[in-house]
């Protein structure tokens, strides 16, 4: 351990002696903190000194020195590319995350994304400068509209949770405008919803009903039925469902949601089992996130950069934030301030270009046929799963053919001593990152597994080779695998109760920094 508590080096493994002198396993070098290894004296680029200028911060001027540590530029190289190579990415294998479609990001995109064209505007160029940057926008939005039949489309949310809070706070405004604004104040929310739709609903003052799945893991209209009153103001339904199923009575659902006044807020995050094949407007829904980042290939990043556009319903479309692009006489302009019901910025600019460029790539290097087959092979990728485990592994709904993601408890696992989490770091010894664990909750001990159609049936194969054989292993009672692993990973488990519960968020120097220096 050091003195931030993190041990400093990885444990060991196997009866053979794997400790090194330096921590590092072969060329898997420990990198540690940049604090820990720079020096203040240090820096790899050289400043002319400042000319003397009026200080104007007053009392605020910084009195000690800053402190920061400084590398060689060779340091500097190295300890990024270092830690880069710690993680795990789509770009170094399988990443089977159910719900999340870690599909492959196709290399054309990211050519096109890169186009100094689009890669080198500002969002405060004079609009006569950026034509060819809206065109490309509004051309997004009219393939968004098309694939889901919609009216209206808002580009600026930077993710999907992002496009709900938008397409929540339109129908909030629809509501309003309704004069019901006092009167509609309950969302219904599904069981079986990701966390962002409840936490979305309460963000904007709405509360949450929820609403049971039933056994088959949908949602029945007739519950919904049950919960529908005056007071709702929407229902937000996932589909396809975080079961991975579709919801067989989603039209009847609409439907009763509409005659009690209410509106439908679908989260679209899963459209990428369904596009080319069913349109979201087709289905009687009001609003509809896509994360580009599921369905078009975008990265996922590290939190970011994203993109969450909403369709809207024709009933909603005056309600869409600004701006928003529009096209006149062949000349291409924003529209900054909308008529009096409007919404107002999601952001402060109109969204992710850079994530616009790449999803259009994906779409229109598919073609409509290419973008339904990907439905397809996404969907028949996750039966493959779900058939080729089914006989070692429980899955609650495993009788009906799923979409896009294939879902397990962890029945199978009953009085093995072995957990959900515990096969998860299994796989992780296996060189796989796991599935999704403990989600949705409406099943015990949950692995949602979402294949995405681009992986090959070889890479499949191997992984469902490898889960097989943990779940072999782990019926013959082969516990210590399990409870002991990860062994090979460069940390084993951390303490994440106390990380989140106590984080050293400051660093302070080394309490024994002589002891590092050479004897
Ligand atoms: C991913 C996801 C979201 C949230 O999308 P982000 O882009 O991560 O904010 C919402 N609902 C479902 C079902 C999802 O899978």
């Amino acid at each position: 351990m050091n003195n931030q508590g993190r041990p400093t080096r990885p444990a060991e493994s196997g009866a053979v002696e794997t400790r090194t002198f330096t921590g590092n396993r072969g060329l898997d070098i420990e990198e540690p903190l940049l604090f820990e290894i720079g020096r203040v004296e240090t820096t790899g680029v050289d400043f002319d000194l400042a000319p003397s200028h009026a200080d104007r911060l007053g009392p605020h001027a910084r009195r000690d020195p800053i402190g920061l540590a400084g590398l060689t530029e060779p340091e500097t190289m190295r300890h990024y590319v270092r830690l880069s190579r710690k993680n795990y990415a789509i770009d170094s294998g399988l990443y089977p995350l159910g719900s999340c479609t870690m599909k492959h990001n196709p290399r054309l995109n990211e050519k096109m994304a890169r186009l100094p064209g689009f890669a080198d505007v500002h969002p405060l160029q004079p609009v006569s400068t950026v034509q060819g940057a809206l065109a490309l926008i509004q051309q997004l939005a009219q393939a968004l509209m098309t694939m889901t039949g919609m009216s209206a489309v808002a580009m600026p949310p930077k993710a999907g949770a992002h496009g709900e809070l938008c397409g929540m706070m339109a129908i909030k405004a629809a509501i309003a405008a309704a004069g019901e604004g006092a009167t509609r104040n309950v969302v219904l929310v599904p069981d079986s919803a990701h966390g962002t739709n409840p936490a979305t609903t309460a963000l904007i003052g709405f509360s949450v009903r929820s609403v049971p799945a039933g056994a088959d893991g949908t949602v029945s209209a007739e519950a919904v039925r049950a919960a529908l009153g005056p007071d709702v103001a929407a229902i937000m339904l996932t589909n396809p469902n975080t079961c991975g199923l579709f919801e067989r009575e989603i039209v009847e659902i609409a439907e009763a949601v509409h005659a009690a006044g209410a509106y439908f807020y679908c989260d679209g995050a899963n459209f990428n089992a369904i596009v080319g094949k069913t349109r979201p407007a087709d289905l009687g829904v009001d609003a509809m996130h896509i994360n580009l980042h599921k369905t078009f290939s975008t990265p996922h990043g590290g939190g970011g950069p994203g993109a969450g556009p909403v369709v809207l319903s024709q009933r909603l479309a005056a309600f869409a934030p600004v701006p928003y692009v529009i096209e006149r006489d062949g000349r291409f302009d924003w529209v900054e301030q909308a008529q009096a019901q409007e919404l107002g910025r999601m952001c402060a600019f109109h969204g992710q270009m850079g994530m616009f460029v790449r999803a259009l790539a994906f779409i229109l290097s598919h073609g409509s046929d290419g973008l339904r087959q990907a439905s397809e092979d996404a969907v028949l990728s996750a039966n493959y799963v779900r058939v080729t485990l089914s006989d070692l592994m429980s899955a609650p709904f495993g009788d009906r053919p799923c979409m896009h993601e294939a879902l397990f408890d962890d029945s199978w696992l009953k009085d093995s001593a072995i957990t959900t989490l515990d096969f998860a770091k299994a796989m992780i010894d296996e060189g796989y990152h796991p599935m999704t664990m403990y989600f949705p909750l409406v099943v015990h001990g949950a692995m949602l597994i979402e294949p995405t159609e681009s992986e090959s049936k070889a890479s499949l194969d191997l992984f469902l080779m490898t889960l097989r054989d943990l779940a072999l292993r782990a019926k013959r009672g082969e516990v210590e695998r399990f409870l002991g692993a990860p062994r090979l990973a460069p940390r084993r488990r951390l303490d994440e109760t106390r990380a989140a519960r106590s984080p050293v968020l400051r660093w302070t120097a080394p309490k024994f920094a002589q002891a590092q220096s050479p004897v």
